[in-house]
């Protein structure tokens, strides 16, 4: 009998199950679930095949829904092998951009600070890769619906790809807490959506105990296929560096699903043979919502949830639900956790906005934590650093006309709308002074 390709390994008492397990959690301890994989090419043999299915990306040939055409799938030995290209199910996601931008650089004191934009993702962030994951998935095993407690990008993820499968989809979220461009995504791609009065800790508690009785399959981040797929930002950003590894990953950091991921990728990479060293995770918090932070500091030795308060709602989350993986991907790539404040995580937002990029806030967080490390003398202006960019910046339109164009004292950074009677003298009377400016 062959070895099966892939099985789910409890990450606390390292129980095996199979692949096609339903449950998110260990049924012998309640603990969170890794995929392993046997991986049985070399990293010579996956890189020529990540460059044949890159070439192909855009070749007429390739049939639309194609998962050749995704940034994940492209990685698919390092994903899900086992799965066929009929089960998946691909919007297509992932291909986003690394950027460079001058005023984004100067402003972190990092020479040629590099940004992957994962806003360029179909619905607007990097839940994508891990929905596509997820939600073959859950198609693999035949689910009867999908479901997720969410701050808002994973209900539109989830909403968009179950729609995709042809899946009945609920999404829970916290009342008057989610950002307006994601509540309003999650609405018009069709899921069930009920608020509630809560956080979004609150939401997730209520999610896993209720999910699995009603025969909901949960795709929260503790879901060990979004971590897999989520892996895929590590596996295309290295691609896209021809497999040179930077010194610093900086990523905003919430229930700490996507640090997880980050880790896993990078470790994985390394044993594989297709990076010679590791690059180090930073992962940045609010700091009305740094857990993590606050445990990094006492090198882990505690673990105090906080009730979370912060502008950033993509990363207002008090009691990481990825904890365990979340510490173990620090350790792993000697990395560091950080917080930074509301303030910096706004005029962050404001530079990367200006230089044409444009983000949500709680990626910002990531370009903040840059300049803070920088200024603290962990990373050094010379190294190779690159910011997450989580999430696009229509996610959170009213966080930015509140920036620029409340009343009152304008912010430092503010564009501020200008009123003019409908006169041409009052046009031409603006154009002077802003080619003057
Ligand atoms: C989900 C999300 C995060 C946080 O990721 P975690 O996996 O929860 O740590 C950060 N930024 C954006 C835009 C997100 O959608
Ligand atoms: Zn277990």
């Amino acid at each position: 009998m062959s070895l099966p390709q892939t099985v789910q390994r409890c990450e606390r008492c390292g129980n095996e199950h199979a692949e096609g397990a339903s449950s998110i959690e260990c049924t012998a301890c309640g603990g969170l679930l890794e995929l392993v994989h046997r991986v049985t090419v070399d990293a010579a043999a996956l890189k020529a095949r990540f460059d044949a299915r890159l070439s192909r990306v855009l070749q007429p040939d390739v049939p639309p829904v194609s998962p050749e055409r995704s940034g994940v799938w492209r990685y698919r030995e390092l994903v899900l092998p086992s799965a066929t290209d009929a089960e998946i199910v691909s919007h297509p996601e992932g291909n986003t951009p690394l950027l460079v931008r001058r005023v984004v650089s100067d402003w972190t004191g990092v020479d040629g600070l590099l940004m992957k934009h994962e806003g360029h993702n179909p619905t607007g962030s990097f839940k994508d890769r891990g929905m596509t994951a997820a939600v073959t998935q859950a198609r693999r095993i035949g689910a009867r619906a999908v479901a997720c407690a969410s701050t808002g990008n994973t209900s539109a993820s989830l909403a968009a790809y179950a729609a995709l499968a042809g899946l009945p989809a609920l999404v829970i979220v916290p009342k008057g807490q989610v950002a307006m461009g994601k509540l309003a995504q999650t609405l018009a791609y069709g899921a069930r959506t009920l608020l509630v009065d809560g956080d979004f800790d609150t939401t997730l508690a209520l999610l896993r105990a209720a999910g699995e009785s009603l025969g909901l399959y949960l795709v929260n981040s503790v879901n060990a296929f979004r971590i897999e797929g989520q892996k895929a930002i590590a596996f295309e950003l290295l691609h896209q560096l021809a497999w040179d590894p930077p010194d610093w990953i900086v990523l905003p950091a919430g229930n700490l699903g996507n640090t997880a991921a980050l880790g896993k990728a990078l470790v994985e990479a390394k044993r594989i043979g297709l990076i010679g060293r590791l690059p180090r995770i930073a992962a940045v918090q609010a700091a009305g919502a740094a857990p993590f932070a606050t445990s990094f500091a006492n090198r882990f030795r505690t673990h105090e949830p906080v009730r979370a308060e912060t502008v950033a709602t993509a990363i207002r989350i008090g009691d990481p639900a990825s904890w365990s993986r979340g510490v173990r991907a620090i350790r792993d790539t000697d990395g560091v956790v950080l917080a930074v404040t509301d303030d910096e995580i706004l005029e962050a937002k404001a530079v990367v906005d200006a230089a044409g990029a444009g983000c949500e806030p709680g990626s910002a967080a990531a370009v903040a934590g840059v300049r803070s490390l920088i200024r603290g003398g962990t990373i050094n202006p010379g190294d190779r650093v690159v910011a997450i960019l989580t999430g696009h910046i229509l996610k959170d339109p009213a966080i930015l006309l509140d920036y620029h164009a409340a009343p009152g004292r304008p912010h430092s950074r503010a564009n501020v709308p200008v009123e003019i009677p409908a006169s041409l003298a009052a046009v031409e009377a603006e154009l002077v002074r802003l080619v003057r400016r």
